[in-house]
């Protein structure tokens, strides 16, 4: 059986929010089986939203949940951290409505987790397996999922832009991938872009510390991570934003030039489809031969 997963002990960290540039405080606590990944807003008498779905706001150049009148928003880049590592059941708690942005990656909230250690839970973990293709597009951008015996991405992007015709990457996504990775890839933007969204009043907290930053002519902060940190960043979002259909997904998501707002349409459409997936406690299909109604022990052997 593969059991659910909480933190082992509360760790908690500081950074600024990306688009108000304010000071927050995040902890990450021990949750029990079964209550997912919930936000909890210690500035509003603990209010919670849980990582759902049904809490989407809306997407701003980021993830936005919102439930009764809190809200919370850029909570991508950790969503990805605690499912890319196994981190089923958690409260992060904020005292300010952004998720800080910390150095645009992943790679401070997964030491954050790590420092924290896991802990398994009596309960088993219930896996969403997809049993047929599931497809979004919108104009040139796509998302699908299909069916796999792991869960997989594969992402391509394409910008009108010298440095970034074309990036692509498929990853078998587990806990040694995520972190090496994947988990380290930052957030990008163009410098063009940057500007608008100040003008806006977005993105003031950003800056050459949390974003890598694309000019005319090439990246403003080298050295690159990896040579295609962008596309590897895609994916990290991809996977945050799948972590709103609250199960491990068994699948191969395939996205092609997607962002936030296909991402998080396509959870909320995956969810619905309710023929396309079923709940499973083990992530590798049954042995041939043994009926499904099985006791789940009895499948497990030789995994
Ligand atoms: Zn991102």
């Amino acid at each position: 059986m593969d059991s659910q997963r909480t933190l082992r002990r509360q760790v908690s960290c500081a950074g600024i929010g990306l688009h108000s540039g304010n000071k927050v405080t995040l902890s990450l606590k021990p949750a029990p089986a079964n209550s997912g990944i919930r936000f909890r807003r210690s500035d509003l008498s603990g209010l919670e939203i849980p990582a759902t779905v049904g809490n989407l706001a809306g997407i701003h150049y980021a993830t936005h949940l919102s439930r009764n009148e809190g809200s919370v928003e850029t909570v991508e880049h950790l969503l990805a951290a605690l499912v890319g590592l196994g981190v089923d059941n958690a409260i992060v708690e904020l005292n300010y409505p952004e998720v800080p942005i910390m150095d645009g990656s992943a790679a401070p909230f997964v030491y954050l987790i790590q420092e924290a250690g896991l802990r398994s839970l009596p309960v088993p973990r219930r896996f969403m397996r997809v049993l047929r293709p599931v497809e979004l597009s919108r104009g040139d951008k796509r998302i699908a999922l299909y069916p796999s015996e792991q869960f997989k991405v594969s992402y391509s992007i394409s910008f009108e832009h010298p440095l970034l015709r074309h990036q692509a990457r498929t990853v078998s996504v587990n806990e040694d991938s995520f972190v090496e990775q994947i988990a380290p890839a930052r957030t990008f933007g163009f410098l063009k872009e940057v500007e608008m969204l100040r003008q806006q009043g977005l993105a003031l907290g950003g800056s050459l510390e949390n974003a890598v930053v694309i000019g005319e002519t090439g990246v403003l902060n080298n050295p690159l991570r990896f040579e295609d940190e962008f596309v590897r960043h895609k994916i990290l979002d991809a996977i945050g934003d799948l972590a709103l259909v609250g199960h491990p997904v068994v699948g191969h998501l395939v996205a092609h030039r997607a962002g936030h707002a296909l991402h998080t349409a396509f959870a909320a459409k995956l969810l619905e489809e309710r023929d396309a997936w079923e709940l499973v406690e083990q992530q590798v299909p049954l042995p041939f031969g043994v009926p499904a109604g099985a006791p789940v022990g009895s499948a497990i052997a030789g995994r």
